[in-house]
């Protein structure tokens, strides 16, 4: 508005990027219940993990240091899009008719369109330092995908990718840009691993999970000296990298002024959420400030809100160690809802410790809701957001409309974590109204969480 003097993009100096990681294992009254060897149950060791991740995550892992420094050669790679502008969606707040400001941190500005190269840089780097010559690791809507296979081409690694059927059907854009930076990609279940095989043999037309593309991932990595496997979510280390985010919009936000009421992230493994809102929580912990905290996951893949706090295995062959966090059962197979990134059978065992200890809250939305939220946020600001922040930016709207009746003004920040170029088959469904919201019956929930180790 011509009246209003506030800034609508806040941007940062290169300079400002982050010189290290938040741990807010540091900052927690307990640390979450270790992994368990599947065999032994037993906590892992180091040794258990050393054949699919390097030491620097292991240690990263359970490290107690409050921060750890970001290497200058990440640092550098960074530069190519960080710091990431915190924008005002003025335009949004003016047709919610709402007195609540609404600011988004907006992750597609890096070279995949995702938060995912946050994390996928170090972790190419940290491998590539140690002489590893190939990561594996799946994907599901190809973000971390695509993000990892940059991130290898970039430390001349060679990349393998396990694409979830579904978004492997769904998605070939997706599909090429990985192979234009050099990885391999298979449809998962593939018949090229055991577990693939198997699963291929009780149903040929499996349209996949995150689970099985897991277990694909783990077992070749597992099976060669030179390979290692990475992780794009779940794992405290991939968290850690994460915050990132956070700590640059808490200083965006500083420089006008303002101190979040409300932080409201999508939640598929946590990492974007856990990205954004633990440098905040920190501060709130130290009696800062007060936000509530606000996880969005899909009504179709309710991890937090329907799922069981139990050890279970992070894929669906049982290859992993086992964590202890709200999951719907390793062999749930959620409904193929166009929001790929979410459909995740667990959370990070990280996230869902501090869930139990009433650090932040989670809400479920089904996708037709959180389209309607993409549309009017495409409409307004600019940007068709990817499937997956579709249900931050429902939850902010959510939010922004009880301002309108209320009268109050708060402050809410959400994680724009990617752009949807590549989810156009997605908002086809959408506009043309063929988009269905599934019903989750208890049911098939009780069936999966049945078959927990
Ligand atoms: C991967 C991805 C997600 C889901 O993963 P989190 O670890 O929960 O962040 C959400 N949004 C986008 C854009 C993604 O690429």
């Amino acid at each position: 508005m011509a009246d209003d003097p506030g800034r609508t993009k806040i941007l940062l100096d290169e300079s400002r990027i982050p010189r290290r990681w938040y741990n807010v294992l540091a900052d927690l009254p307990a640390p979450p219940p270790p992994p368990l060897h599947p065999g032994t149950r037993e906590p892992v060791g180091p040794d258990d993990l050393a054949p699919l991740f390097p030491m620097d995550f292991i240690e990263q892992e359970v490290s107690a240091e409050r921060y750890l420094e970001i290497p200058e050669e990440v640092r550098e790679v960074y530069r190519l899009w960080q710091p990431t502008p915190l924008i005002r969606a003025r335009r949004l707040e003016r047709a919610l008719g709402t007195p609540a400001r609404i600011y988004f941190k907006y992750e597609g500005v890096s070279p995949v369109g995702s938060h995912k190269p946050n994390t996928a840089v170090p972790q190419a780097f940290y491998n590539a330092r140690q002489g590893v010559r190939r990561l594996t690791t799946e994907t599901g809507a190809g973000q971390w995908g695509s993000a990892l296979a940059f991130a290898c081409s970039v430390y001349g690694l060679e990349c393998e990718v396990w694409m979830v059927r579904a978004s492997y059907d769904q998605k070939p854009y997706r599909r090429l840009m990985m192979r234009t930076y050099g990885a391999r990609v298979h449809a998962s279940p593939s018949p090229v691993t055991t577990a693939g095989a198997k699963i291929l043999a009780d149903d040929p037309d499996s349209p996949g999970s995150l689970g099985i593309a897991i277990s694909e991932a783990v077992e070749v990595a597992g099976g060669a000296d030179d390979t290692r496997y990475a992780l794009g979510s779940v794992l405290n280390h991939v968290l850690t990298h994460q915050t990132v985010i956070g700590e640059e919009a808490l200083e965006q936000l500083a420089s006008v002024g303002e101190t979040p009421d409300l932080i409201v992230g999508c939640t598929g493994g946590g990492s974007n959420f856990a990205g954004l809102s633990f440098p905040f929580l920190r501060e709130k912990l130290a009696g800062r400030m007060s936000p509530v905290i606000r996880a969005v996951e899909p009504a179709a893949c309710p991890s937090f809100t329907r799922g069981r706090y139990a050890y279970d295995f992070g894929d669906a062959a049982g290859f992993t160690p086992l964590l202890k966090m709200h999951t719907l059962g390793h062999d749930f197979v959620p409904d193929p809802i166009h929001a790929g990134g979410l459909r995740y059978h667990g959370m990070a065992p990280l996230l869902s410790h501090m869930y139990e200890l009433g650090l932040f809250e989670a809400v479920a939305k089904p996708q037709r809701e959180c389209f309607e939220a993409g549309v009017l946020f495409a409409r307004t600001e600019g940007i068709v957001p990817a499937p997956e922040p579709t249900h931050a930016l429902a939850g902010a709207i959510e939010e922004a409309r009880r301002c309108a009746e209320t009268g109050e003004p708060k402050v809410i920040l959400t994680a724009l974590c990617g752009h949807g170029h590549f989810d156009m088959a997605a908002y086809d469904r959408y506009l043309s109204g063929e988009m269905e919201d599934f019903d989750l019956p208890q049911e098939r929930i009780e069936r999966s969480l049945g078959r927990l180790p």
